[in-house]
């Protein structure tokens, strides 16, 4: 598997992702109960979002939003920026916040204090990746798919200048 001329390596099949998400969305289910907000940050988690959500076998509703960081394409900054915010009103509920994978944990950091502000009763955090080892800031995600090395890594959502969100596993770029 090649993008943009550099070859791939696969690091997580289809089939161990699927495993782990419905792992991961027992556990959310357990523990959160019915009818709790998902809030999917895009677009790099919309894939991860997509089967999280058909794993619960209880009602929930899903918004988005969307996010920036100011720096390169594969390293986010300490600058922030919401692009857009959610469609729904969150206060005193219980929400799941989405993302694909936790790096320096800037971008969560910022989302979860903005969404503190609107209220929720309860404020969850699931990502699929987590690469604890680049870690700038301190935040803990309440579930994790899947701890990564620190190696840039493509597919299920994740990618590389808009490539590569339609593979089905996920891959490091060599
Ligand atoms: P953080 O703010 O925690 O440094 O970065 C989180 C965001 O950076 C993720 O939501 C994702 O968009 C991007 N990111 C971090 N590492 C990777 C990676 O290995 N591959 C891709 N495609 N995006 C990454
Ligand atoms: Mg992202």
């Amino acid at each position: 598997m090649h993008i943009k001329g550099r070859s791939l390596s696969l690091l997580i099949p289809e089939e161990k992702i699927k495993e782990r998400v419905k792992e991961l969305a027992k556990e959310i289910e357990k523990d959160l109960g019915e009818n709790f907000v998902v809030v999917s940050l895009l677009k790099g988690s919309f894939v991860f979002t997509a089967d999280l959500i058909r794993e619960f076998s209880v009602p929930v509703k899903v918004d988005f939003m969307w996010v920036s960081s100011y720096g390169s394409s594969q390293e986010s900054s300490g600058s922030v920026r919401i692009l857009q915010d959610l469609s729904m009103d969150i206060k005193d509920q219980k929400v799941l916040l989405v993302d694909d994978i936790l790096d320096t944990g800037y971008t969560l950091k910022k989302v979860v204090e903005f969404l503190r502000e609107k209220e929720p009763s309860v404020l969850k955090v699931c990502v699929l990746l987590d690469k604890k080892e680049r870690r700038k800031v301190e935040l803990k995600a309440d579930y994790v798919g899947f701890e990564v090395p620190d190696k840039f890594l493509v597919g299920y959502g994740l990618d590389w200048d808009e490539e590569g969100r339609n593979l089905r596993g996920i891959y490091a770029v060599d």
